[in-house]
This record gives structure tokens, C-alpha cells and sequence, in this order.
């Protein structure tokens, strides 16, 4: 396998330690990657005056490839989301959230084995809001065919990749006839075209009852940008939290692959910080980039960690640190090659 370069965001608040540790893990699995590192954020924000530069997004775009950690968003003032404008400039039009059982993850729910494709550029998102007069707001909820036939066909491209069974539209049809009526329309056209995978639909209000009564039943759901926002949490919630979830946005050719969880200020440069849910994000770029063998030892390796429990940050029951916590699982991944 030719070497490939990745671009390396290492973001704010925990962001440069949680990725120095998924670097480590990965580095010590073998892939054949060279990091290209360049930050973005409140880092960038206080030396360039702006906290996405251009040759952030070049990079990108030339290595089609990227792993970012959290990025601050000041609240109220300040710059917009870098999140939020990574999609839009890269059209990343698919938010892909992955959500597992990780062996030795202490939580209510077993054998979760759920994934989320969210649909990221349009529904309330839009932002097509407005004050109609003092006392009445207004947001449109757009949702087109070709938004939803896309987010359709990248659910069901991704089920036959992964081999998955089923896909389920969720989405409120009953109430909202044309917004979501157009959605699930469109995932049923789309659906035709793959007669090897089970497709159903649910309403949103009943799939969030049936993910806690019995999640083992659903397989990949395809969602518009509201529900998927919401469900994907629930779903992280059923493996144990946003210390573990893994997440990605894709588009047609670029990927930008990042933990769930925010950049943590109060525990920033104290060593704390569990890089448990970027270093998952990572395998599932390793897969992405077809580095099979990486992605399994790096999976292997953390789950062998976190049930031994010794080398475990505070968060999963601990007393490590980040660094030795993504030591430990970098030389377990060396022994298995002993
Ligand atoms: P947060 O995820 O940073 O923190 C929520 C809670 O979880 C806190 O108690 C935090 O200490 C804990 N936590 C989060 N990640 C952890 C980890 N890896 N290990 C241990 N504990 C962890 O959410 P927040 O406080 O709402 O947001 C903080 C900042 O992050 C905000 O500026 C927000 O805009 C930003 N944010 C960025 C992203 C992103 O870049 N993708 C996502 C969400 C929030």
C-alpha cells in the first residue's frame, strides 16, 4: 500500500493531547500514514485572524483525508463554527456516527451495534430563520430530493460496503407531509436500487423508544439533519458517552474524520483527557482508507486496555493519564506482533 498523508487538525482545549495520543496508536499499528499538521481554531484565530486559514482547507482538499480534534466555539461573539464551515466549504454532506459496544465500557446496553448517517447541509439547519414581528419567530425547514436522495444513497453504499443488513429511514412524515414526506420518499426511490438491503421506516418519536427498549434490532438509519442530530447522541449514550463516540463527515471524495465530544477547556493541558473517542474516530479512517489490519489492531488493543482497567483514564473508571493511557495501548498493539 502506497504511503498516504493525512492532515492533522489538533484543534483546541484537549484537542492537541487527544491527538498526539491517536497519533501514537496509530503510528504503532503500522498504517502507512504521514501526518501533515496544521491547526485551526483559537489557535490560529490569535495568529492568522481566522480561525479556518485557506491553507487549512487546502490541505484538505489535496489529501482528501482528515482528523481533527475539538475546536472551541466562543458563544455568543467571536468567530462562527469551524465545524459548521469545514461542511459547508468541503460539502461534507454526510455526518457518519458509528456507535458500538466497546468490550469493557460499563453501560445499561449490550451488543449495540448501531450506525447513523445524518443528512448535514439542510432541514432547520439552514439557518432560513426570521422575527416575523417582536413576540414570533419563524424557521423554514428545507428539505429537497436531491439533499435526501444523496444522504439515501451514501446509507445504502455504505450498508452493502459493511456489509450491513438493513436500513431504516427515520423521519416524521405523519405530521410534516411534505418536508419529511419528500425525505422518506426519496430513501424509499433509492431503496429500490439495492433489493440486497431490508429497508423500513419508523417515526422518529417511536425510533428513539425502540433504540432504548430494544437497540439490537437496528442496524444503519438514515436520518435528516434534526432527528439525526438527536438520535446520534442517544445512540452514543447507549455505548457510554461522548468520551467514546466516533464520528465523521464525508462527502463525495473528502473526509473529515473527529471525535464527538468538545474540546473540554477546564481539562485542557492537564493530562486528563480521554482520547478514547478520537482514537476510535481514527479506526474508522483507518477503515475509510482501507488500512484493514491497522484499523483491527487499534481496535483490539483499546478494548484490551479498557478491560484490563489499569491504564484507564477517569472518566472510564481510572487514574491515567492521557499519555499513558495511549502508551499502553501503543505497546499492546507492538506485542501482538511478538
Ligand atoms: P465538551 O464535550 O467539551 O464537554 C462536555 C463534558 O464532557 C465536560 O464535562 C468535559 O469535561 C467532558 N469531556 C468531553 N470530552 C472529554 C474527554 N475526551 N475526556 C474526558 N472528559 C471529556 O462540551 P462543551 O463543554 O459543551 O463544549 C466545549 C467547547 O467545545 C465549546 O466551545 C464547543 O463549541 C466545542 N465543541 C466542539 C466540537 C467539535 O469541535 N466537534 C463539538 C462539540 C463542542
Amino acid at each position: 500500500m502506497h504511503e498516504r498523508t493525512v492532515t492533522l487538525i489538533p484543534g483546541d482545549g484537549i484537542g492537541p493531547e487527544i491527538s498526539e495520543a491517536m497519533q501514537m496508536v496509530v503510528d504503532a499499528a503500522g498504517a502507512d500514514i504521514k501526518w501533515e499538521t496544521v491547526n485551526a481554531g483559537e489557535a490560529t484565530m490569535k495568529e492568522y485572524g481566522t480561525p479556518l486559514p485557506d491553507f487549512v482547507l487546502e490541505s484538505i482538499r489535496k489529501n482528501k483525508v482528515a482528523i481533527k480534534g475539538p475546536i472551541t466555539t466562543p458563544v455568543g461573539q467571536g468567530f462562527r463554527s469551524v465545524n459548521v464551515a469545514l461542511r459547508k466549504e468541503l460539502d461534507l454532506y454526510a455526518c457518519l456516527r458509528p456507535s458500538f459496544s466497546i468490550r469493557g465500557v460499563e453501560t445499561r446496553f449490550k451488543d449495540i451495534d448501531l450506525v447513523v448517517v445524518r443528512e448535514n447541509t439542510e432541514d432547520l439547519y439552514a439557518g432560513i430563520e426570521r422575527m416575523v414581528d417582536d413576540d414570533t419567530a419563524e424557521s423554514i425547514k428545507r428539505i429537497t430530493r436531491k439533499a435526501s436522495e444523496r444522504i439515501a444513497r451514501f446509507a445504502f453504499e455504505y450498508a452493502v460496503k459493511n456489509n450491513r443488513k438493513k436500513v431504516t429511514a427515520v423521519h416524521k412524515a405523519n405530521i410534516m407531509k411534505f418536508s419529511d414526506g419528500l425525505f422518506l420518499e426519496s430513501v424509499r426511490n433509492i431503496s429500490t436500487q439495492y433489493p440486497e438491503v431490508e429497508f423500513e421506516d419508523r417515526i422518529v418519536d417511536n425510533m428513539c423508544m425502540q433504540l432504548v427498549i430494544k437497540p439490537q434490532i437496528y442496524d444503519v438509519m438514515v436520518l435528516p439533519n434534526l432527528y439525526g442530530d438527536i438520535v446520534s447522541d442517544l445512540c452514543a449514550g447507549l455505548i457510554g458517552g461522548l468520551g467514546v463516540a466516533a464520528g465523521a463527515n464525508i462527502g463525495d471524495d473528502i473526509a473529515v474524520f473527529e471525535a464527538v465530544h468538545g474540546s473540554a477547556p477546564k481539562y485542557a493541558d492537564q493530562n486528563r483527557a480521554n482520547p478514547t473517542a478520537l482514537i476510535l474516530s481514527a479506526q474508522l479512517m483507518l477503515l475509510y482508507i482501507g488500512e484493514v489490519e491497522a484499523a483491527d489492531k487499534v481496535l483490539k488493543a483499546l478494548e484490551d486496555v479498557i478491560v484490563e482497567g489499569k491504564h484507564i483514564t477517569y472518566d472510564l473508571g481510572g487514574k491515567a493519564g492521557t499519555k499513558e493511557m495511549a502508551f499502553t495501548i501503543a505497546e499492546r498493539i507492538k506485542s501482538y506482533e511478538k
